[in-house]
């Protein structure tokens, strides 16, 4: 059996980054509690290491008490703007680790709202930082309408000044065919070609296509709240071959003996697995 290593497929800089500040965080000790809402990033190793050094992981802030002896973050994904605003007073520190990539995605928003324009955007539903933006889109006292599919798209004048935003960590190939259908429906549509889908997913999935031909099975180190794997998932299943999920290197010794029924293995993972996690991986399957 021969493994491919499909890369990129460890942190993004930016997952690395809000990890980096949180660890930062607990080791300048304030004797301060720390709290973050949702998990920090998709990963339940990443968010047990943090348990395990009392962050406490919490769904709504506003249950926290004894704020003003507290410390708060949110997940890399997950910020409105107005959250931060309204939440800063109440807390001894408020510290934001969101990716800039989500960030951008809400400055995109308040522009397009200054000019006026009819705003649609793309998501998946449920997500926190979908629904974040929608909030402060909302929040703008501004309409935005949401949708996934392309008999979604609403019915209005053909001749509305369209502005579509999406979420970091959609498909590539779909999003720029439902973009090609909004323009031939609404010529007057802005958007970026290359979309707000961010580096890390869109290279993931780059990768992935690029070796479609040179593997017959795939191993996916994954957690099922992520937005990116599934995507990268999508793009595997087209091929009808064999998959296999994993949420560590540690169960590799579970699918050892399906793997023996494949020749050319691909191995990839999703933004929030850590480097050490693949690498450990790869060797196990090595070794074998
Ligand atoms: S996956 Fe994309 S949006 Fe999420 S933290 Fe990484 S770069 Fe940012």
């Amino acid at each position: 059996m021969k493994v491919k290593l499909i890369t990129p497929s460890w942190f993004c800089m930016w997952v690395e980054r809000a990890i980096s500040m949180l660890d930062d965080i607990i080791n300048n000790n304030e004797w301060k509690k720390v709290y973050c809402v949702h998990e920090i990033v998709h990963n339940p190793n990443v968010v047990n290491y943090f348990k395990q050094k009392w962050v406490v992981f919490v769904d709504n802030y506003e249950d926290i008490e004894d704020k003003q002896n507290s410390i708060l973050t949110f997940s890399a994904h997950w910020i409105n703007k107005f959250t931060l605003k309204k939440v800063l007073k109440d807390f001894y520190k408020v510290i934001n680790l969101e990716c800039p990539l989500v960030t951008k995605v809400y400055n995109e928003g308040k522009i397009f709202v200054e000019r006026w324009k009819t705003i649609f955007y793309i998501w998946k539903k449920w997500h926190q930082e979908a629904e974040q933006i929608v909030e402060f889109i909302q929040d703008l006292w501004w309409k935005v309408y949401v949708f996934l599919r392309k008999n979604q798209i609403l019915k209005l004048d053909k001749n509305t000044e369209i502005a579509v935003l999406n979420q970091t960590t959609l498909n590539y190939n779909y999003f720029v065919s439902l973009i090609w259908k909004i323009t031939k429906k609404y010529p007057n549509t802005e958007s970026m070609w290359n979309s707000d889908i961010c580096k890390a997913t869109f290279d993931r999935q780059t990768a992935l296509k690029n070796s479609l031909n040179q593997i017959d099975s795939l191993i996916v180190i994954w957690w099922k709240n992520s937005s990116n794997t599934k995507e990268l998932v999508k793009i595997w299943e087209e091929t009808w071959k064999k998959v296999f999920f994993i949420q560590s290197s540690d169960e590799i010794e579970n699918i050892k003996k399906d793997l023996q029924n494949y020749e050319f293995v691909g191995i990839t993972a999703w933004a929030s697995t850590p480097t050490n996690e693949i690498y450990k991986a790869w060797n196990i399957l090595n070794s074998n």
